[in-house]
C-alpha cells in the first residue's frame, strides 16, 4: 500500500531527509585516504547523534553500521570496518538514512578519494546523472514505470550497466514501503504518481556487468567482474508541480 503524506507528515519527512543529507556530508568530510570505513561510520553516526535522530541502517535485519560504506568494485552494504582502509584514487560510496520525528531519510553518494581514473570518473558521473534523468519524470500523471525506463536509458546509452537485483523504494514511516522504484522499466506501467508520495530514487551502476556477487560476510554486494560501481540516492517528494528533492544538503548537491 503506497502511504501518501499529508502536510504535516511532509515537514517531518523534510526534516529526517535534511538529518540523512546532513549524515552524508560529515561522512564526506571523513572520507580520506588513511582513514578507514569504521572512521566513516563514526563520523556519520556523531552527526546522527547530535541531531537527536537514529541510523536507520544500524540493526536493520542485523546490519552492523550506522551507514554502509562500500569502496570501488563494493556496490552497496558494505560493513563499516576498522580493517578497511581508504586509499587514494578509491571511490567511497556511504549510504545513509535517519530516523526521527517518526520518519526516515534515504540518501547515498559515491565520493572520490583524490585523484580517480577517467573511466571511473564517467562511471560516477553518468550514474549520478541518470539519478536526475529518474527524478526529473517524478511529476504528477506519470508512473513508476517512467522513472526507471529514464534511468535505464541513460546509463545504458553510456554504455554501463543498471543493477536490477536492488532498486529504490517509497520511504515514509518505515524505512522501505511501497511502491518499489526499480532502475529499469517500461515508461507508462506501474503505480501512478500522485502529490504526498515520498520515493528514494537510487540507481546502482556497474562498470562491467550487471551481475553482483554476494560477499561471505553475508551483506556486502560487489560487481561481479571487480570493476567499479557506483549508486547515488536521493529522497524526492512528488507535489503538484516539480519533484522536491528533500535530501538536496544545504540547498545544493555537491557535485565532485
Ligand atoms: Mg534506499
Amino acid at each position: 500500500m503506497i502511504v501518501i503524506k499529508n502536510p504535516e507528515e511532509m515537514k517531518r519527512m523534510a526534516y529526517a531527509c535534511e538529518v540523512s543529507a546532513m549524515a552524508l556530508q560529515a561522512a564526506r568530510t571523513s572520507i580520506k585516504a588513511g582513514a578507514t570505513t569504521l572512521d566513516v561510520d563514526h563520523a556519520v553516526a556523531e552527526c546522527i547523534k547530535k541531531a537527536g535522530a537514529k541510523a536507520s541502517f544500524l540493526n536493520y535485519n542485523g546490519f552492523k553500521g550506522n551507514a554502509c560504506v562500500s569502496v570501488n568494485d563494493e556496490l552497496i552494504h558494505g560493513i563499516p570496518s576498522k580493517k578497511k582502509v581508504i586509499r587514494e584514487g578509491d571511490i567511497v560510496t556511504v549510504d545513509v538514512g535517519a530516523y526521527i520525528g517518526g520518519f526516515h531519510g534515504d540518501n547515498a553518494y559515491t565520493f572520490t578519494v583524490g585523484e580517480v581514473d577517467k573511466e571511473t570518473l564517467r562511471l560516477l558521473n553518468v550514474t549520478q546523472q541518470s539519478l536526475y534523468e529518474g527524478i526529473k519524470k517524478a511529476v504528477v500523471g506519470n508512473r513508476i514505470g517512467d522513472i526507471g525506463a529514464a534511468i535505464q536509458a541513460y546509463v545504458e546509452q553510456n554504455g554501463f550497466f543498471i543493477v536490477k537485483e536492488y532498486i529504490g523504494h517509497g520511504v515514509g514511516r518505515d524505512l522501505h514501503e511501497d511502491p518499489e522504484v526499480p532502475n529499469y522499466g517500461k515508461a507508462g506501467r506501474g503505480a501512478r504518481l500522485v502529490p504526498g508520495m515520498t520515493i528514494a530514487i537510487e540507481p546502482m551502476v556497474n562498470y562491467s556487468t550487471a551481475e553482483c556477487l554476494r560477499m561471505k560476510d553475508g551483506w556486502t554486494v560487489v560487481e561481479k567482474n571487480h570493476k567499479p560501481s557506483a549508486h547515488f540516492e536521493h529522497t524526492i517528494a512528488i507535489t503538484e508541480g516539480e519533484p522536491v528533492i528533500l535530501t538536496r544538503f544545504g540547498g545544493a548537491d555537491y557535485a565532485s
